[in-house]
């Protein structure tokens, strides 16, 4: 197989771009979290959110917290084409404690809609939600997102634990992809 950065047409955002933006939010959300009190968990929905939770983590070393999280897996029905379906499964000690949803994007916000309602429902004392990007003009206000690594532009982006197809998620930076790699 050819390298993977013959695939990539340009990148948006470099890895040390990232990191530095990742240490803001890292030492923000643990004074946040410091400052509200009591227990709290970091549920993460896979697989897109790994290196950035990862990262996360590490700007956090101090922080006593339990990890908990979340499978969004998306399958057609078969008897009724075109209709994507969402399987959801929580895993994590959410049940009064203060929560914090880590995402990799927020785009229309269908994924983190569903997640929010899911851990509101099995009882967390506070909900916030992280992503590292979000497309602007798509973000619903219903579903709020308080800390947010970077606006990007609306382009389907690969990188920094971002798929298409499950490939590039180990691409150091968010990037584009060159036209004709996606089918
Ligand atoms: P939403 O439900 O907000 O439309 O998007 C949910 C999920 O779709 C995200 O968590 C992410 O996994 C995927 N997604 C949305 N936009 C992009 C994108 O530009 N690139 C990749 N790789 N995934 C995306
Ligand atoms: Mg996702």
């Amino acid at each position: 197989m050819p390298p993977m950065d013959a695939d990539i047409a340009r990148i948006l955002i470099h890895r040390n771009d990232i990191q530095r933006r990742v240490r803001e939010l890292g030492l923000r959300i643990a004074a946040d979290y410091d400052a509200l009190g009591g227990d709290m968990t970091i549920v993460s929905i896979l697989a897109g959110s790994l290196i950035f939770l990862a990262d996360l983590l590490r700007e956090m070393p101090s922080k006593k917290l339990k990890i908990g999280l979340v499978q969004v897996s998306s399958y057609r029905e078969e008897s009724v084409p075109g209709t994507p379906e969402t399987l959801l499964r929580l895993t994590g000690d959410v049940a009064r404690r203060h929560v914090l949803l880590v995402d990799d994007i927020l785009d229309s916000g269908g994924t983190l809609r569903r997640v929010q309602h899911m851990v509101r429902q099995a009882g967390a004392a506070s909900l916030r939600t992280a992503v590292l990007l979000r497309k602007p003009g798509k973000a619903p206000p219903d579903v709020p997102a308080e800390y947010v690594g970077f606006d990007i532009e609306d382009a389907f982006v690969v990188g920094y634990g971002l798929d298409y197809a499950d490939y590039y998620r180990n691409f150091p930076h968010i990037a584009v992809l060159r036209p004709g790699m996606m089918r």
